[in-house]
């Protein structure tokens, strides 16, 4: 799976819409001290679904919400989309915050819950965190459930299953 596009709007820094395209190969952010290059890392692990705020160097995830400036206001709400490329498949993942109001996400459009989305990227062998921790954090994870939690894991990756499934189909037709 590779990262074709960041989309940014009001996150941290990014207050006004940003739009980079990833090109093929190994990317490299350059700029002043301040201009926002570690903000945009943040951005790709917190849409992948990153949940401590410490991570993402606030005290709250409400943080990375664009706080304004002394000429700017502040934002309500916070929205990164992430353009993927998989298998000759696009995935846009889409993760959204509002004050007061929490997290939600969108795959292709549709809400889903930051489960699917943590499953989609451990799934793809990437994520908010290297691959090895994701898989070995699941695979940990999986062993140490009590054996109803064990079943709705093996159900929620049943579940990303059927997509692949449903894409093979696709792709036969
Ligand atoms: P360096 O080269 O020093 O590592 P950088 O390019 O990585 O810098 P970042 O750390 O990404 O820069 O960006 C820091 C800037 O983002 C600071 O100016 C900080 O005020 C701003 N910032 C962080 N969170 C918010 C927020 N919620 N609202 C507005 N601005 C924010
Ligand atoms: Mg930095």
């Amino acid at each position: 799976m590779q990262i074709r596009r960041l989309r940014l709007t009001g996150f941290k820094s990014f207050v006004d819409p940003a739009d980079l395209r990833i090109e093929h190969g190994l990317t490299g952010v350059v700029g002043p001290n301040g201009c926002g290059k570690s903000n945009l890392l943040e951005a790709l692990r917190w849409t992948m679904g990153e949940n401590s705020p410490k991570s993402m160097r606030g005290a709250g995830m409400e943080d990375v919400i664009f706080a304004g400036t002394a000429t700017r206001p502040p934002r309500d709400f916070a929205e990164v989309s992430i353009l993927a490329e998989g298998a000759g498949e696009e995935i846009e993942i889409v993760r959204r915050i509002e004050r007061g109001a929490g997290s939600a996400y969108r795959i292709n459009g549709r809400d889903v819950r930051a489960k699917d989305v943590a499953l989609l990227f451990a799934d793809a062998a990437t994520g908010a965190h290297s691959p090895a921790l994701v898989s070995q954090g699941r695979i940990g994870a999986v062993i140490a459930a009590k054996p109803a939690d064990r079943r709705a894991m093996l159900e929620e990756a049943a579940g990303i299953a059927g997509l692949h499934v449903r894409r093979r189909d696709a792709e036969q037709k």
